[in-house]
């Protein structure tokens, strides 16, 4: 009995050491996730070039039901991409030339560089440990000029709204979601797109509900703007000859929506399987997290964040970096640079020191794959390595 005890031993540890030679984890498998729907997404295209609708066809109403009733709002407006999301939103509620905007600096450049694209000045706000911004520090920066409050839901946890909503309140100013990260997540019940005035997701093929190409779309509950908004996405068109605004290119394709909706119906099923890999990471990776090795993202109670992206905190952040892709497994940065310390942003004054809490996060945080396709050998590869790197306790 002992000997086969250790033989068994033996060959798992081999097994073990082989897969570690062998095991190639990529951050994102967009090949896997469209191997499995092509033979759909090609049935739902070939139906969009039958009808040669191409531009605002049916599909793209029916996207447009469907994401409304997802994110439990009265509207929404499908949209050529998640920046154009973003720029319709402040151009709607009016946002230009002598406004400003509060926002974080640690986004994807898009949420400011639209707020400089309406004219209007972004002004920035330091995160929290979980990356959002600091409700604490918002209201210290609001001025005569202020006109909204953009708050980003990074990573796919929405920020503290009741606080931000209230300060918004309180200060007679609009909120407009960055929720491009955030399909599906969770806060008090309430799905994000469902708390600012307007709010702005992104269909990009790296988000988790993803087009084959670029879209986007905007939720909100009132009628006014709704329907302004599918003029403003449609060069300002009233009908074929009238035209009732200067308006803008930023209709979402047939094509697009045919293939989003597709994908709206596994969309829980991959926001569920997210869930699962974070907790999974979560609880085996706890013990370096006890001992101040990493960081680990919450979740309280109040919250379903939607794990757009799995990224811890760490010290030796490149290094970690570094021994991950060396044993296979690529990770990535969102984002090494923040907004306020990039070479677009010179003319607005912000300096290093600025904002130290993302100062600091950029130099700890790593993205780890947490896609549906990632399979439980894969998560426990991961976890094995991250361990690896840090050494017997
Ligand atoms: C992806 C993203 C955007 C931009 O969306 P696009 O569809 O690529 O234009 C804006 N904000 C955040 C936070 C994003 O992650």
């Amino acid at each position: 009995m002992g000997r086969l005890d250790c033989h068994a031993r033996n060959w798992l540890a081999m097994t073990i050491k082989h897969w570690g030679k062998n095991m190639k984890i990529p951050y994102i498998n967009l090949k896997a996730e469209h191997k499995a729907l092509k033979k759909q997404i090609l049935k739902e295209v070939a139906k969009v070039l039958d009808s040669a609708n191409f531009i605002l066809g049916p599909e793209v109403q029916e996207f447009e039901k469907n994401a409304a009733k997802y994110c439990g709002t009265k509207y929404a407006v499908g949209l050529n991409s998640g920046t154009d999301a973003l720029f319709l939103a402040l151009k709607v509620l009016g946002v230009g030339p002598g406004d400003e905007v509060i926002t974080a600096p640690n986004s994807f450049v898009a949420s400011a560089s639209v707020i400089v694209a309406v004219g209007a000045v972004p002004v920035f706000v330091d995160v929290r440990d979980d990356m959002n911004i600091n409700p604490d520090l918002i209201e210290e920066k609001i001025t005569s000029k202020t006109k909204a409050i953009m708050p980003v839901n990074l990573t796919g946890k929405m920020c503290d709204m009741d606080r931000i909503l209230s300060i918004a309140e309180k200060h007679n100013l609009y909120v407009v979601e960055d929720s491009a990260q955030s399909i599906g997540a969770e806060y008090r019940g309430k799905r994000a797109g469902s708390f600012g005035d307007v709010n702005c997701f992104s269909l990009h093929p790296l988000k988790t509900l993803n087009a084959c190409g670029d879209a986007g779309f905007i939720t909100t509950n009132d009628e006014e703007i709704y329907t302004k908004l599918t003029k403003l996405r449609n060069i300002g068109m009233k009908n074929r000859n009238e035209v009732q605004y200067w308006g803008y290119n930023s209709r979402l394709d047939s094509i697009q929506a045919a293939i989003i909706n597709l994908k709206f119906k596994k969309l829980d099923s991959w926001i569920k399987a997210r869930r699962k890999i974070a907790d999974y990471y979560r609880k085996n990776l706890r013990g370096l997290a006890e001992k101040g090795l990493i960081m680990l993202p919450s979740e309280d109670k109040h919250e379903k964040p939607a794990y757009h992206t799995f990224i811890i905190q760490v010290d030796k952040r490149d290094e970690l970096q570094q021994y991950l892709l060396e044993n296979g497994v690529e990770t990535k940065i969102h984002y090494p640079i923040p907004i306020h310390l990039q070479e677009a942003a010179k003319g607005l004054g912000y300096k290093e020191g600025d904002f130290p809490v993302i100062e600091r996060q950029v130099k700890r945080i790593l993205s780890l794959p947490v896609y549906q396709e990632l399979t439980k050998k894969q998560q426990d590869y991961i976890i094995t390595q991250i361990k690896g790197f840090f050494g017997p306790a």
